[in-house]
């Protein structure tokens, strides 16, 4: 038996649900390669302190505190919404403020001469109010 097949039987060796063909070969393997030997041992270790501090549900509120998590997760959701929710609109209103200044910004019209069209130019430079109706 090779290292990888060992550990992929690992777990299976330990809990003792394993075929007794294949936990031979697993104790001649450890038997001979300290690797496995202290990869079984860790291992072992580790699902016994695991068994042995199983967490106890406390069975008078745990009702309570699950619907209190519960609430919290459903609650918080709309406001996961809320940030995407401003910056699009205001988005939306930086592109409308600008186009709104570009349609009321005085044009010279075709009809204008070269003269009156460099004077509008001239005193819009100024931002006068009057002008811009
Ligand atoms: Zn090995």
């Amino acid at each position: 038996m090779k290292c990888k097949e060992l550990l992929n039987n690992l777990y299976f060796y330990i809990t003792g649900e394993i075929d007794e063909n294949i936990k031979s070969e697993i104790k001649n393997h450890i038997e001979n390669c300290a690797e496995c030997r202290e990869t079984v041992s860790a291992f072992s270790k580790t699902l016994n302190l695991i068994d042995n501090n199983k967490t106890a549900v406390p069975a008078k509120n745990w009702n309570y505190f699950n619907e209190k998590l519960f609430d919290r997760i459903y609650a918080s959701k709309p406001y996961r919404l809320l940030k995407p929710a401003v910056v699009a609109f205001s988005l939306l209103l930086f592109i409308f403020v600008f186009e709104y200044r570009q349609f009321n910004t005085v044009q010279p019209s075709t009809a204008m001469t070269s003269y009156e069209a460099e004077e509008l130019a001239y005193l819009t430079d100024f931002d006068i109010p009057e002008l811009q109706q």
